[in-house]
C-alpha cells in the first residue's frame, strides 16, 4: 500500500526525534540502541534485518530489500549512528531531548547523521510497503563509530563482513547541503574525501634540573618546530577535479581563501603536545600529535617525506594511523540523477561536486569497488550556514529542510533504481 507524503514526512520527523534521543556519543558509542530502534522499526514493516557487533554496545545494522535485475549492483544507503560528544553547557537547549524550536529540531546528531538514518529507513519501509521492486538490490546500513575511526562500524564489515554491504554504489554524508558562494546558491555533492596519516612527532633533549635553563630542551626544540609548522603551508597539489571546480566555480586557483585551501593540498594541524612530568624536572623527551591529512594521489610515504621538508631530520615519526584519500568520478548515471532532482527541486541552485578536507566512511566503501558519493540534502538558510552546525554546539536541522531533503533523496533513489515516486509514495 502507498503511503501519503504527509504520512512519510511526520515518520521521518519521529524517527529522526527517536534516534537523537538515543545518546550515542562516542566515545562510548554505545551504538546498540540505535540498531535495535532501527530493528524494531525494520521489522514493524516485515523486514528483517542483521545486528554485528565488533564488541559489545557496538552494533551496526544492515537489511536489505531485492531487486529483480542481478546485472545492475546493489546500491547501499549508508549512515553512521554514532554521534560526536557534546559539552553541555555550551548548549542553548538539552542535546539529547529533541526539542523543536524556532522552526528546527535541535539536539547532536540531528545533522551528523540521524537526519539520514531516518531518511534510509522511510524509504526502506515505505518500499516494502508499497510492494515495489527496484531493478537492483537496496542495502541500507546503519553503522557504529564513524566519529572515532570506523574500526568499530564500517572498516569492520568492510574486513569481515564484506558479502553484508557489497555494493556499486553507495550514498552516505557528506554534502547536499545548501551553500552560498558570491551571489550563487550551491549543493556540494561529495566525490572525494581526503586521506589521513596520524603521526607522534618526538624530539629528545638533555634532561635535567629547572633551575640550570639551557637552550636546547626537548621541549624547546618541539615548540619551534611546532611553530614552523603552523606558519608553512605544504604545497599546493591541485588536482585535476579540483581545477575544474574551482574555474567553474571562478575562484582563482592562486587566492582560493580558507573554505577551498584544505582541498588543495595536503594539510597538517598539531593537535596533542606532550612533554614533562614534575614542576622542576627539565623533561628528556617532548612530543606532538600531528593531524596530516592527503589529497588524492599522496600516500603517508609522499606525505611524510613533504613533513620531513618542514622539520628537517632530527624528529622521530611514527605512525600512529592511515587511511588513504578517495574519489569517484561524477561522470556517473547517479551522479547525473541527483543533479537532476536537486536543481528541479531548488531551481535557480547548482548541484556541483566536491571533495571533502574530512574523512567519512565513503572511504572503506571504496575498497569494495563501489562508487561512493555523499549526499544528504537539506535545505539550509544563509543564516544557519552548515559550518555552523556540523559538529558544533547547537547543532540542530531546519524541519522544512529536512522534508526537502527527504524528498530530493527519495527521488533520486527510486529513480536510480527504476521505481517511479508515485508508486510509493501519494
Ligand atoms: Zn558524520
Amino acid at each position: 500500500m502507498r503511503i501519503s507524503w504527509e504520512t512519510a514526512k511526520q515518520e521521518a520527523f519521529g524517527a529522526l526525534s527517536a534516534l537523537v534521543k538515543l545518546d550515542t556519543s562516542n566515545p562510548p558509542g554505545n551504538e546498540r540502541i540505535a540498531a535495535d530502534y532501527l530493528a524494531s522499526a525494520l521489522a514493524d514493516h516485515g523486514i528483517a534485518s542483521v545486528i554485528k557487533e565488533s564488541a559489545p554496545t557496538r552494533a551496526s545494522i544492515v537489511t536489505r530489500i531485492s531487486g529483480n535485475n542481478s546485472a545492475n549492483a546493489p546500491i547501499l544507503l549508508g549512515s553512521h549512528t554514532d554521534v560526536v560528544p557534546v559539552e553541555p553547557s555550551g548548549w542553548s537547549r538539552p542535546a539529547f531531548d529533541a526539542e523543536v524550536a524556532d522552526g528546527c529540531i535541535w539536539g547532536r546528531g540531528t545533522l551528523d547523521m540521524k537526519s539520514k538514518c531516518a531518511m534510509d529507513l522511510i524509504l526502506m519501509t515505505a518500499l516494502k510497503r508499497a510492494g515495489a521492486v527496484p531493478n537492483r538490490d537496496i542495502i541500507m546500513a546503519a553503522v557504529a563509530d564513524e566519529e572515532a575511526g570506523s574500526e568499530h562500524g564500517a572498516k569492520f564489515l568492510v574486513e569481515r563482513h564484506p558479502e553484508l554491504i557489497r555494493s556499486g554504489w553507495v550514498l552516505n554524508e557528506v554534502g547536499g547541503f545548501t551553500i552560498y558562494i558570491g551571489n550563487g546558491r550551491y549543493y556540494p555533492i561529495q566525490i572525494a574525501e581526503k586521506g589521513f596519516v596520524t603521526i607522534r612527532m618526538t624530539m629528545q633533549g638533555r634532561p635535567g634540573h629547572g633551575s640550570m635553563p639551557r637552550r636546547d630542551t626537548a621541549i624547546g626544540k618541539l615548540s619551534a618546530l611546532v611553530a614552523k609548522i603552523t606558519s608553512t603551508p605544504m604545497s599546493m597539489r591541485a588536482t585535476p577535479f579540483m581545477r575544474r571546480l574551482l574555474a567553474e566555480l571562478g575562484v582563482p586557483l592562486d587566492n582560493p581563501g580558507p573554505l577551498f585551501r584544505p582541498m588543495l593540498g595536503n594539510t597538517v594541524t598539531p593537535t596533542i603536545l606532550r612533554a614533562g612530568y614534575k614542576d622542576n624536572v627539565i623533561p628528556g623527551e617532548a612530543s606532538v600529535v600531528l593531524d596530516g591529512r592527503t589529497v588524492p594521489g599522496e600516500d603517508p610515504e609522499s606525505f611524510m617525506a613533504e613533513l620531513r621538508g618542514i622539520v628537517g631530520p632530527e624528529p622521530k615519526f611514527e605512525l600512529i594511523k592511515t587511511a588513504p584519500p578517495a574519489e569517484t568520478s561524477p561522470d556517473t548515471e547517479l551522479f547525473a540523477i541527483i543533479r537532476d532532482r536537486v536543481e528541479t527541486n531548488d531551481p535557480g541552485a547548482r548541484a556541483i561536486p566536491w571533495m571533502i578536507p574530512g574523512a567519512t566512511d565513503n572511504k572503506f566503501y571504496c575498497r569494495l569497488g563501489a562508487n561512493c558519493y555523499g549526499f544528504l540534502p537539506v535545505k539550509l538558510d544563509p543564516h544557519l550556514p552548515f559550518g555552523s552546525l556540523f559538529h558544533s554546539n547547537d547543532e540542530r536541522l531546519p524541519i522544512e529542510g529536512f522534508y526537502w531533503g527527504l524528498k530530493v533523496y527519495a527521488e533520486v533513489v527510486l529513480r536510480f533504481v527504476g521505481v517511479p515516486f508515485d508508486a510509493v509514495f501519494c
